[in-house]
């Protein structure tokens, strides 16, 4: 469905972007990564997937909290594909306090990494897409974009903030056959709320395994976390035929969080 077309994908190398790079690349996407992480083992993933689906890929360590390496993550991809068809804003980081003592290091490390990113990749990626008259830009928000949870008010922030992003850009884009939407899910299990799990377990003297199902099924009817999987699949779909008229959604995948 996307053979000969090519993607960015931030946050790669972990967790829900490396599920949907792997998804990307099952439909025949070219693709850089973008994460951090350890070297040899980004290198392992990079050619895993290349080989496996038998697709161009390229690595760009850009660090998101620069805006000064931004442009290079986008130009990477013109550079090797001779265009950039998609645009995944997925990198994201989380801390977890309330705001008395919420870290001004960490609010800054989150706006800049979960809402600042977005607009300087849109940024770089919108003139090539503009000349090529096709484009789908795909920001990893939250339910956390719209509704808030207590003690994150730096993720709530940049969450609701980069719902604004999509929208005020679907604005400008929408007559050029160029989507921007965004992914809203509940709790999926990666790396980056393993720590706000072993805080619970820790807090209410309980196992892992009991911390992780108390914390799911407080926000989800669903009692089950959000798999990588889903929400790959609705990233997918979004780049697919007949998506044009879907532009500045915010489409959660939340086992029914937000029907509370
Ligand atoms: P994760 O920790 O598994 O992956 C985060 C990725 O972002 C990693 O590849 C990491 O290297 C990258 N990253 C972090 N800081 C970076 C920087 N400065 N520059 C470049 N890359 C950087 O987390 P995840 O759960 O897969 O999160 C991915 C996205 O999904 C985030 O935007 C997150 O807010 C969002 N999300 C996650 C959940 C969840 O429950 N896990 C729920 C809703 C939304």
């Amino acid at each position: 469905m996307l053979k000969g077309k090519s993607a960015v994908v931030t946050g790669a190398t972990s967790g829900i972007g490396l599920v949907i790079a792997k998804a990307l690349a099952a439909e025949g996407c070219n693709l850089v990564f973008n994460g951090l992480g350890d070297s040899q083992e980004i290198e392992n993933l990079r050619r895993g997937i290349a080989e496996d689906f038998a697709v161009k890929s390229i690595y760009h360590g850009a660090d998101l909290r620069k805006p000064e390496d931004i442009p290079a993550l986008i130009e990477a991809a013109e550079e090797a594909f001779g265009r950039l068809d998609i645009l995944i804003n997925n990198a994201g980081i989380q801390h977890v306090s309330p705001i008395e003592t919420f870290p001004s290091e960490r609010w800054d490390a989150i706006i800049a990494t979960n809402l600042s990113a977005a607009f300087y990749t849109i940024r770089a990626a919108l003139p090539g897409m503009k000349r090529q008259g096709w484009g789908r830009i795909i920001n990893i928000a939250s339910v956390n974009g719209l509704v808030a949870s207590i003690h994150k008010t730096a993720y709530v922030a940049a969450k609701h903030g980069i719902l604004g992003l999509t929208r005020a850009v679907t604005l400008e884009i929408a007559e050029f056959d160029i989507t921007c939407n965004a992914i809203c899910p509940g709790f999926v299990r990666t790396p980056l709320i393993e720590r706000q799990i072993e805080t619970r377990a820790a807090d209410h003297g309980i196992s892992i395994e009991a911390a992780a199902v108390e914390h799911v099924e407080e926000k989800h009817p669903s009692k089950k976390f959000v798999t990588t999987d889903e929400v790959a699949a609705l990233a997918v779909f979004l780049c697919g035929e007949h998506t044009a008229s879907i532009n500045g959604a915010a489409l959660p995948v939340d086992g029914g969080w937000l029907a509370w």
